[in-house]
């Protein structure tokens, strides 16, 4: 039996998890569940799976957490220490699934175990993944990518020579604004912004698809994992959603990987590997389909992708600072008190902010200094929204 753990298992990436593990419960043994403010689910799943050990994020729901699972052997935690803690339990596979930039530490603790990490948490490569990488390599652990267009690209290389790569080409949905005028944008709505078109995921990637601040990251994903330059990693638009991502080969072949936008066969390809197993995803009917379509990925339309150049260009903590002042700019989206155009805008401000008060270039990236720069850069978006008008 494998002894798995799932980061964030009440999330939508942790419960299409819970939901592949379910149909063949006798191959598995559940050491940590954790989650947020969702107990009765949190509960829930762990009896379904008879987890040793339930942990929620939140000291103020441990009691909640600890009624629903009374009568049962399982160990109830709460805290974000607690969720740290859950790493050091020995497991054989992590999902790290936490949405933010939360998911870094506990992902980071269980690598430092030597153990096979399937990363959906893409913020983790984001703020810190030349160190990620690094202390993978140290303590003999695996990275396996469970973002899409990752798994996908993960997936066109097996057998490959990294050598004959030559370019990388991600795609994107569009998101829920991809139709509409772009003066329209400026007073897109929360609950607009909420209504992802083919995929069915958690609120803040959502809206960060809308954004195309997804694909922003996914970018600086692309670059961080594989390694790749940044020259040779594109975007394309394509409404369908069928093809996750593609490698284009020196010999001018490209290799694409297609699926239905259904995240369990990226979850159950890192569950599998090295082999491939059972997953249940709708089959695709190509014919039936009929025709794919592309656009260009406008970095006009979407200044995220612009800024994702930017940062890839500087690296060192700027990955950092970007992913928190983007994190912070959609609390305050979220939150009413800014515009959809103005995530962007106020990014853009933090980040040269920064650029200019301290440099955000750095040779070593170290745990503390990324998470010094978050701290610096949600407090510089702070302070702009506070003193500065937004337009
Ligand atoms: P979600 O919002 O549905 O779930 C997030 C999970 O993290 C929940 O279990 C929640 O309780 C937990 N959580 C939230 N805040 C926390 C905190 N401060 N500390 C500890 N736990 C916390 O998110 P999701 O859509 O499942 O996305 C999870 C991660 O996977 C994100 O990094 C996202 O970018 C990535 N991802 C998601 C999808 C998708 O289809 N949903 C696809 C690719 C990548
Ligand atoms: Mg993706």
């Amino acid at each position: 039996m494998r002894k798995v753990t799932i980061f964030g298992s009440t999330g939508s990436i942790g419960e299409n998890t819970v939901d592949l593990i379910a149909r063949t419960p006798e191959l598995y043994n559940v050491v940590a569940l954790t989650g947020g403010r969702n107990v009765a689910r949190l509960a829930k799943q762990a009896i379904v799976l008879n987890a040793e050990l339930a942990v929620t994020a939140f000291d103020d729901c441990y009691a909640d957490l600890k009624a629903a699972l009374s009568g049962t052997d399982i160990e109830v935690a709460a805290g974000a220490d607690a969720i740290a803690e859950a790493a050091d339990r020995k497991a054989d596979w992590f999902m790290s699934a936490i949405v933010g930039a939360a998911g870094l530490v506990p992902g980071l603790r269980a690598l430092r175990h030597g153990t096979t990490l399937a990363l959906a948490n893409k913020e983790s490569l984001v703020t810190a993944g030349p160190f990620l990488l690094a202390e993978a390599e140290k303590y003999g652990a695996t990275i396996l990518p469970v973002d899409s267009e990752h798994s996908a690209v993960f997936q066109a290389l097996v057998g490959e020579d990294m050598t004959a790569v030559e370019r990388v080409i991600i795609t994107a949905s569009g998101g829920a604004f991809r139709d509409w005028p772009l003066e329209a944008l400026e007073n897109a709505t929360l609950a607009e912004a909420s209504a992802h078109p083919n995929w069915d995921m958690g609120q803040r990637i959502t809206i960060d698809s809308a954004s195309m601040f997804n694909k922003a990251m996914e970018l600086i994903e692309t670059k961080e994992f594989f390694g790749v330059a940044a020259s040779q990693i594109e975007a394309v638009v394509h409404p369908e959603s069928l093809i996750h991502a593609l490698v284009g080969f020196k010999d001018g072949a490209l290799m694409a990987h297609l699926g239905p936008p259904d995240m369990r066969h990226a979850i159950g390809y890192a569950l599998h590997w090295p082999d491939r197993g059972h997953v249940p995803v709708e089959r695709l009917d190509l014919a039936k389909i009929g025709s794919l379509n592309f656009r260009v990925a406008d970095e006009g339309r979407y200044p995220a992708l612009r800024i994702a150049r930017d940062v890839m260009q500087t690296g060192g903590l700027s990955g950092a600072a970007f992913n928190a002042a983007k994190e912070a700019a959609l609390d305050a989206f979220i939150l009413g008190d800014i515009g959809f155009l103005d995530m962007a805008r106020l990014v853009d401000k933090v980040l040269n902010r920064l650029q200019q008060q301290n440099g955000l270039s750095c040779d070593i990236l170290t745990l503390d200094k990324v998470l010094a720069t978050d701290h610096l850069a949600r407090k510089t978006m702070q302070e702009l929204m506070q003193n500065t008008p937004v337009h």
